[in-house]
C-alpha cells in the first residue's frame, strides 16, 4: 500500500542526534496529531554501522506501532549531505562524515530518504507548525537562525527547505564577520560563529576579565549592570549580531526570521539587537519580524517529518 502519496498521509521522521535517535509519525493535524514518538540510543561511539542498525531498530518500532511502512522517511542529522559527493560532512558524530548515509539507509530500509541538517529542520518545523504558522501564516521566505554552541541557519521557501547546489544554503555562521574572532574549525578565520557563539562569547569574557564564566552568568551580570566586562561582552554580541544578520536581510529579505539556540534566548537580541540590525541594513527602516521559536527541542524531529511532506 502506498501511504505517502497524498497530503493527508502521516509523515515519518527521525531526528538523529549524537546520543539519541528520535522517531515520530505525524498525522495531518501536526502537533495535535502525533501518532508515534519514541527514541533509541544512537550509540555513535560504536561506529557508523551501529548507528545504521539503531535507525533500523527505530523504524521497526515505528512500523510495529503503525502497522505499515511508508515510502519515504525524513531524517534530521547534525551535518549536511553533500549533493555533489553524496556523502555526509560537518557531523559532530565524526564517524558519519564521508559516509554515503542516504544511500546506505535507503538500501537498509528499502525506502526513500530525505536528509537535512538540524538548522534546516528547525526552520522547516517552525515554518510549518511553529511560530511562523501561528503568527505569520502568509510568510513565503523563512530564515531560521541557530545561535548557540555553534551558529548556523536554514532557509525555507514556500514550506520547503532550500539546500543549495553545494548543500551550504543558510550557512551564515561561516561568513567572515570580524578578524578578532580568530581561527575557526572550518579552516577560515573571523567567522560569525567565532564572534557570536556562546563558547566564543565566553572566551571573549575570559580574555577581558580573567574569569571563566558561562553565558548564563555573564548575562546575569550584564542585567545587573555590575560587571563592565559582562556589559562589554553583551554589547559586542548585540553589535556583531546586527552586522551579521543585516547580510542575510540584504540578500534574502525574508518574510520572517526565527532565532533558535541558547544565545537566541537573550531578550536584548529582540530590542537592542534589532536596532543594531536596522543600523546596518540597506533600508531606512526594518520591517522584518525577528521572533523566538515555539517548538523548542522538538523542532528537529518535526522538521525531519516535514522533509517528506
Ligand atoms: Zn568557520
Amino acid at each position: 500500500m502506498s501511504t505517502t502519496s497524498n497530503n493527508s498521509s502521516p509523515l515519518w521522521g527521525i531526528d538523529l542526534g549524537g546520543t539519541k535517535a528520535e522517531g515520530i509519525v505525524l498525522g495531518p493535524d501536526g502537533l495535535k496529531d502525533i501518532r508515534f514518538r519514541d527514541r533509541v540510543p544512537t550509540g555513535a561511539e560504536n561506529g557508523y554501522d551501529f548507528i545504521l542498525n539503531q535507525i533500523k531498530t527505530l523504524v521497526s518500532l515505528m512500523e510495529k506501532k503503525m502497522g505499515y511502512r511508508p515510502d519515504k522517511l525524513g531524517i534530521c542529522t547534525p551535518g549536511t549531505l553533500d549533493p555533489g559527493l553524496g556523502t555526509m560532512k560537518g557531523c559532530n558524530s565524526e564517524c558519519m562524515n564521508g559516509q554515503p548515509m542516504k544511500t546506505d539507509i535507503e538500501r537498509l530500509l528499502g525506502l526513500e530518504i530525505e536528509i537535512a541538517n538540524d538548522a534546516n529542520c528547525f526552520a522547516l518545523a517552525e515554518a510549518r507548525m511553529g511560530v511562523v504558522k501561528e503568527k505569520f501564516p502568509n510568510a513565503k521566505v523563512v530564515f531560521g537562525v541557530i545561535m548557540g554552541t555553534g551558529v548556523g541557519g536554514g532557509l525555507v521557501v514556500n514550506n520547503h527547505v532550500i539546500n543549495g547546489l553545494q548543500g551550504i544554503a543558510g550557512e551564515w555562521g561561516h561568513n567572515f564577520l570580524d578578524a578578532s574572532g580568530g581561527p575557526c574549525y572550518c579552516g577560515k578565520s573571523g567567522c560569525v560563529e567565532k564572534v557570536i557563539s556562546g563558547p566564543d562569547l565566553e572566551k571573549f569574557y575570559f580574555k577581558e576579565s580573567g574569569t571563566k564564566l558561562v553565558m548564563k552568568d555573564i548575562y546575569e551580570r550584564y542585567r545587573k549592570g555590575s560587571d563592565p566586562h559582562a556589559t562589554k561582552t553583551i554589547e559586542r554580541l548585540i553589535h556583531f549580531y546586527g552586522l551579521a544578520l543585516s547580510v542575510i536581510i540584504n540578500i534574502l529579505d525574508p518574510d520572517v526570521i526565527v532565532i533558535g539556540g541558547g544565545v537566541g534566548n537573550i531578550d536584548e537580541i529582540y530590542t537592542e539587537g534589532r536596532a543594531s540590525v536596522e543600523k546596518y541594513i540597506f533600508n531606512h527602516r526594518l520591517d522584518t519580524p525577528i521572533v523566538k521559536p515555539m517548538l523548542g527541542d522538538s523542532a528537529g524531529v518535526f522538521g525531519a517529518a516535514y522533509l517528506v511532506a
